[in-house]
């Protein structure tokens, strides 16, 4: 058993790693990366018994399709890092680690539709390892790789983006907040574009050190100024808008004749180890390679076949986890909360999962952005705004119509007892205001 120093250095609040993890309510949090956000068959199952053997036996798949190892203790973390380097998923150094946070749409390599995006994940791997200069950018500083597709990576939060186009060995790049400027250049010359980008940002981060993310340097002095000081002159204006993520993301997809997926939700974003190991085992005995992790609280299954796609399916419902298009649970965004998270003011999983069981959807469009159960104002599981959004207060909550956990509620000190009839109300007003919003558009 080894210990690196940089274990010492936990601290709550950081965005933390796995050479850098973070304190929680229900221990340590040890979230693991991985390259292009794939992980093998075998590697799930062997993640599945470490999360057992030196955490709590639950797993959280985190926004940027990270596997977030929970209830690490003091004593199990040093054996847990040496097994995670054994798998070859410890980065050298905890820069090295904080700064590779890239998303690559899940399908790239599969779908033909989408772009071969290989050799960027690849080359913006390398640079963000080797140019250490990058390693003073912020932890929750982001990169997104879109192939297009069948599955874009759409509107998913990063603060650089290089979406492909199409066949044309061209690909585009925006900035978060940037609106339709954008930059057009030479797949080949994308990752230099994209260094060159966080360059600027560094340097205005240099001497303001407010500036935490790209939006707020876009906000601060416009797209078209960052991409002047990065050298570039071409700057394209009134882009397109981002294509609207896929609606079908669970279940059985079918990106071609030839390729099947089969696409399963993870409640409210956890997975137990038992649940991973069976859906890891599954796939192996179904001959899958591997699982894709998505920005999306879901895992995609390459399948050879569509019986294939079946058995794995199969295998994830009788677990518990989703792969029916309409279970409610994929319209309920939740955070860890109570107890799991010492910021929690509700238990938010158990609210959740009650509200999935209980509430009728009949009359409402299923969909996520629906509801979303916050522990606290924070908002960890979800920035944007939703549609009801309840924040715990106290034990209690407060209640949110359109809005996001930091709009000021229109009702507080709801209980739990009250939960599921309070809710129940405010999907009966939001499905009023929808049939009143179409029959005035009509
Ligand atoms: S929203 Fe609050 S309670 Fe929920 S995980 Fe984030 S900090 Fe914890």
């Amino acid at each position: 058993m080894t210990a690196a120093p940089q274990h010492t250095t936990k601290r709550k609040g950081w965005c933390p790693g796995a050479l850098r993890p973070m304190q929680t309510g229900d221990g340590l949090l040890v979230r693991v990366k991985f390259s292009a956000s794939r992980v093998a068959c075998a590697t799930a199952r062997e993640l599945a018994t470490l999360s057992t053997r030196y955490g709590n036996g639950i797993l959280d798949l985190s926004q940027r399709a990270n596997l977030q190892f929970r209830g690490v203790t003091d004593e199990t973390l040093p054996d847990l890092i040496d097994a995670l380097r054994d798998l070859n998923l410890l980065d050298d150094d905890v820069g090295s680690e904080s700064v590779r946070n890239i998303l690559v749409s899940p399908l790239a390599g599969i779908d033909p539709q989408a772009a071969n995006v290989e050799n960027i994940v690849v080359a913006l791997e390398r640079v963000l390892k080797t140019e250490t200069r990058l390693h003073g950018l912020p932890g929750k500083f982001c990169f997104a790789i879109d192939a297009g597709g069948n599955q874009p990576l759409g509107a998913t939060s990063s603060d650089i983006t290089i979406t492909m186009l199409g066949d044309s060995n061209k690909c585009r790049i925006t900035l978060c907040g940037a609106g339709d400027v954008a930059l057009d250049v030479d797949t080949a010359s994308a990752t230099a574009a994209v260094v060159l980008i966080a360059d600027v940002f560094l340097a205005h981060r240099s001497t303001a050190p407010d500036l935490r993310r790209m939006r707020d340097l876009v906000a601060r002095d416009g797209a078209d100024v960052v991409f002047v000081q990065s050298g570039f002159a071409s700057i394209r204006r009134n882009i397109e808008t981002t294509p609207t993520l896929s609606p079908d993301r669970i279940g059985r997809l079918q990106p071609s004749n030839t390729k099947h997926i089969a696409a399963i939700g993870l409640p409210f974003g956890r997975i137990t180890s038992e649940q991973l190991a069976k859906l890891a085992v599954a796939a192996e005995h179904a001959e899958c390679a591997e699982l894709r992790l998505t920005p999306w609280r879901s895992m995609f299954v390459p399948c050879r076949t569509s019986g294939d796609v079946d058995t794995v399916l199969a295998a994830a419902t009788t677990s518990g986890l989703v792969t029916d298009a309409s279970d409610p649970r994929l319209a309920i965004d939740a955070c860890p909360g109570r107890p799991a998270c010492s910021s929690g003011e509700a238990h938010t999983l158990v609210d959740a999962a009650t509200l999935a069981e209980h509430l009728d959807f009949s009359r409402v469009q299923l969909e996520p952005g629906l509801i979303h159960v916050s522990g606290c104002t924070k908002g960890c599981a979800r920035r944007q705004a939703t549609q009801i959004t309840l924040v715990g207060n106290d034990g209690l909550y407060d209640l949110i119509i359109d809005g996001t956990t930091e709009t000021p509620p229109c009702r507080s000190g709801i209980s739990t007892f009250d939960l599921v009839s309070t809710v129940q109300d405010a999907l009966r007003t939001t499905a009023r205001k929808t049939i009143q919003g179409a029959a005035n558009s009509g």
